[in-house]
């Protein structure tokens, strides 16, 4: 039954879109009208990949036309602003009080509490702001693996008696082979589009494709998929780069993680599920259940612990413009760098290892401004936020903040890119090589982030055996000549 005369607001925004938690957790549609805002700011506020504003959008119709198919009033508003969105609410309804879960970024906290809506604590993560913050300020230094212990024992998953399930907690030695030879992967999802995608597509004037899925029901096959073809193989080759396959073994789940449409609570007990079941060994269900209850809550729980100004670091004081290839793949001749960014062109998403690997080392060892490439990771992944972002991007992938996250910063040369990748054998450029006009550019670019940073990484246990590295380098000052042409080739989009 629809609610003739609602008594309460319930905000959802496009990542709470979830009937079991969140606001609509306690919601009733007899008293209960849900209000949905479509902002043109979300839409036209800055360069969105438009397959990522296609997913957000058309999930949230989506799950707009389920609340009402049970029952709720709903009004799915389209708005300049989420406040102007609300005010067109409350003139409808009166001038009714407004509920939603907490807001999953500073800004929105700040503004929708401006307006005086009343928040419920956000439960769409496991750990809670004020749990984290108990864990957090009794730390030293916030190491992530410390964090996901603990988070094994609390939650009780995989581990008996305090111990962890298989006798270790960590099974990373198993894990990070390169790609494989001559592997067949298993083919993806492909999600099919309905009336309510059409719409979505037609405004954005965008042909979607088939990768991403815009309901609970998608989703849900998405993790079912998941379970049954990549689960098991997803370890060994989660730090993998293939060139014949764009997603491996990745679960290609956080978009739905992110926008409510699954919980983690639900994606965990799956994949422990599967594991009792004898489908898929330790090494890969403990590697996927530390992605989710350890990273993911870590890096949110980093991004409120840390604070509204972390965003604004920039303690390597990096100040080159973002790069042109970042913007179009053709404008490099680096074969890795042109791959991953035409992945992200095409889809919004790339996994892990190319964005921490690839994109963002190459942000970190050319001087890249952080706040710049952050903006632009924003933009273009499908799985974007500002909780997620930040800390991922300040903290994990540029070392704009000094270390507070992570010990060292991950810079690496075209050794590591030509063991885990299957991109340098067609290169233009040899990843042995670091001077000369055929050398790898991030071989070049790497010893020459050593040497420009050699001060700070010194006196860093975990850098100053890379930087006494500099010493056996007899070529350094021809190496720093080239990094100079390789700065200028990537500026011009030549390189
Ligand atoms: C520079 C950089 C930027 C990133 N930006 C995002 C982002 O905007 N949104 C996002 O969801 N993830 C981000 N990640 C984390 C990770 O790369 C993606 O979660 C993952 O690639 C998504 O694909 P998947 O679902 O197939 O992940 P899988 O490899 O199957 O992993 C399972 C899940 O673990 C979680 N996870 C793993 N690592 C992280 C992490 N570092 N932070 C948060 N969650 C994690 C995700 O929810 C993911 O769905 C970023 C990582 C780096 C290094
Ligand atoms: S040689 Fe260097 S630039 Fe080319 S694919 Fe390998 S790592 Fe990338």
């Amino acid at each position: 039954m629809t609610a003739a005369q609602p008594t309460r607001l319930l905000y959802v925004a496009h990542d709470h879109l979830n009937f079991d938690h969140g606001i609509l957790k306690t919601a009733d549609s007899n008293t209960d009208a849900l209000v949905l805002v479509e902002s043109q700011r979300m839409i036209t506020g800055r360069p969105w990949h438009k397959e990522r504003l296609f997913f957000l959008l058309s999930s949230a119709r989506h799950f707009a036309a389920e609340a009402q198919s049970r029952g709720f009033t709903v009004r799915y508003i389209q708005a300049p602003t989420t406040i102007d969105g609300l005010k067109a609410a409350q003139a409808e309804f009166g001038n009714l009080p407004i509920h939603c879960a907490e807001p999953s970024s500073f800004r929105q906290y700040q503004q929708l509490k401006d307006f005086g809506v009343d928040f419920v604590e956000n439960d769409l993560f496991l750990t809670t702001r004020a749990l984290f913050d108990l864990w957090a300020q009794k730390q030293k230094s916030f190491v992530m693996e410390n964090f996901y212990r603990a988070q094994r024992v609390r939650l009780g998953i995989l581990v008996s008696n305090g111990e962890p399930e298989g006798g270790r907690w960590n099974y990373d030695s198993e894990n990070r082979l390169p790609p494989p030879k001559n592997y067949t992967w298993p083919a993806y999802l492909e999600h099919g589009r309905d009336d309510i995608d059409a719409q979505v597509a037609t405004q954005l004037e965008h042909e979607p494709t088939n990768t991403w899925a815009t309901t609970r029901e998608g989703a849900l096959s998405q993790l079912a998929n998941f379970i049954e073809h990549h689960l098991a193989g997803f370890g060994p080759y989660e730090d993998a780069v293939a060139a014949d396959n764009w997603a491996l073994h990745h679960s290609l789940l956080s978009p739905y993680l992110n926008n409510g449409l699954l919980h983690a609570s639900e994606v965990v007990a799956a994949v422990v599920d599967a594991y009792r079941a004898g489908r898929a060994p330790i090494e890969s269900v403990e590697a996927f259940v530390r992605q989710v209850i350890g990273w993911r809550e870590y890096i949110n729980g980093m991004y409120w612990f840390l604070g509204e100004d972390y965003r604004n670091l920039n303690l390597l004081n990096a100040d080159r413009k973002l790069l042109p290839l970042f913007n179009d793949s053709s404008k490099t001749q680096m074969n890795c760098v042109r791959s991953v960014v035409a992945d992200v062109e095409a889809r919004a998403w790339t996994h892990h290892i190319p964005r921490l690997m690839i994109l963002s080392n190459l942000a970190l060892v050319t001087g890249t401004n952080p706040q710049q490439f952050l903006d632009w990771m924003r933009e273009q992944f499908i799985d974007a936020a500002e909780w997620v972002m930040v800390p991922n991007i300040i903290g994990m992938a540029t070392h704009a903040d000094g270390g507070l996250l992570m010990t060292k910063p991950y810079a690496a040369g075209g050794a590591y890119l030509s063991r885990m990748t299957q991109h340098c054998k067609p290169c233009a450029y040899d990843p042995k090589k670091r001077v000369g006009t055929d050398a790898c550019p991030f071989t070049t670019l790497y010893w020459d982030f050593l040497e420009r940073h050699k001060d700070t990484f010194v006196k860093n246990h975990r850098m100053s055996q890379q930087v006494f590295g500099l010493k056996r380098l007899s070529d350094l000052p021809e190496l720093q000549e080239r990094a100079q042409e390789v700065l200028a080739g990537l500026d011009a989009g030549t390189i």
